[in-house]
């Protein structure tokens, strides 16, 4: 006989998770799925609303601490009315709150954001244009077969370069929908591939700089590490002539030499895709990475490269891409660092890389709006 039933325990649990369903249901109406009702009764908070939906504490905290105005809700008035709705997977959506004599709230969780509505939302529903794109040759060919203007595909190549390798990556039959409202630029960019999804979605700042965005309001160009390890002194900086050690002349030196034990760990600056692992002439033992459209960077005289280092695939900043060694043309043990910016070397120390933004919190609900209009138009 068994001592031990795995799945009388699974039986049991879920039995549990029913009758806590059960509860759940009969405590309070339920007239949508996954929107909850609530009318203050006497000794109650929202905390134990939110503990009956099984939403943390942390998350309470944070939404009572994300700005004054989510204070109101630490001291309920009897027979006010708060409706908290969850996503399908149970996961905190928003919460609407009807106050006696305040001001009523709706906030929602955006990433990890809680944001209000505005005081009036600006509906100003433009009609918009979806246009497919299904590869068959090469996303700039298809694209313009499918009637988009040169301008259009510049624009998707630029935006999805970060994530997405438009010579390796794409595949028969991958698709494309970019979605219009007749401005210039379109307003979404979705790709859908077997294995990558990736969404874009334009936004305007309050300086008047339009970028692209994901679902959450982090724009998809990512922001730069100052340096790719730790290091204990640069041996080399930026300079257009140096003597050169080995060769015993004056040469350009358009990088940055890091002098750091054998073996220290490399780290990809920003998040790219490798164009290139493996020996390079003088800079032995290499590694190449994309950054967008326009950055590159190159990491050289390496040891040895990272297990999991594929070219072609992508990688995180700070991901680990090797080691330092002192391969190729090398006197000691060093990384030798490149910064290229359309395809011109650029000195790392000064040059100004882009930063990720992200939608600022008072223009995130309206943001998203226009989001979930684009996706539930698709
Ligand atoms: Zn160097």
């Amino acid at each position: 006989m068994k001592l031990y039933n795995p799945m009388s325990r699974f039986f049991s649990l879920a039995l549990l998770i029913l009758l806590l369903q059960f509860n759940v249901d009969t405590a309070f109406a339920h007239s949508q799925d996954n929107e909850y009702h609530f009318t203050v009764k006497s000794g109650d908070s929202l905390s134990k609303y939110f503990t009956k939906l099984g939403l943390s504490k942390r998350l309470l905290a944070n939404l009572l601490s994300a700005s004054k105005k989510n204070q109101q809700l630490n001291q309920l008035k009897i027979g006010e009315k708060i409706t908290i709705r969850l996503h399908t997977n149970r996961r905190f959506n928003s919460l609407s709150y009807q106050s006696k004599n305040k001001r009523d709230l709706n906030i929602a969780l955006i990433g990890t954001r809680f944001v209000h509505a505005p005081k009036q939302s600006q509906k100003t529903e433009t009609p918009l244009v979806t246009t497919p794109v299904v590869i068959n040759s090469s996303f700039g060919y298809d694209a313009q077969k499918a009637g988009l203007s040169l301008n259009t595909i510049n624009t998707v190549v630029e935006a999805l370069s970060w994530q997405l390798n438009f010579d390796s990556d794409l595949y028969k039959n991958d698709k494309f929908l970019i979605v219009s409202d007749g401005s210039k630029q379109p307003v979404g960019i979705i790709y859908k591939g077997d294995n990558k999804h990736i969404e874009a979605f334009a936004h305007k700042d309050a300086r008047g700089q339009t970028l692209y965005y994901n679902r959450y309001g982090y724009s998809l160009n990512s922001s730069f590490l100052k340096a790719p390890l730790k290091y204990n002194r640069i041996s080399s900086t930026f300079q257009l002539k140096r003597y050169h050690p080995i060769l015993k002349t004056y040469r350009p030196h358009r990088a940055i030499d890091y002098a750091a034990a054998h073996g220290t760990p490399v780290r990809s600056t920003a998040d790219g895709i490798v164009k290139l692992q493996g020996w390079k002439g003088a800079l032995g033992k290499a590694v190449i990475i994309n950054h967008g459209a326009h950055y590159t960077t190159v990491y050289a005289h390496l040891s040895k490269y990272a297990r999991n280092l594929r070219q072609g695939k992508p990688v995180k900043k700070g991901q680990v891409i090797g080691y330092v060694g002192s391969t190729g043309r090398s006197t000691g043990a060093h990384l030798h660092y490149e910064l290229r910016y359309k395809g011109k070397r650029q000195n790392p120390l000064t040059h100004k890389t882009p930063e990720q933004q992200k939608v600022s919190r008072d223009e995130l609900w309206e943001f998203r709006s226009k989001v979930n209009n684009i996706l539930t138009g698709l």
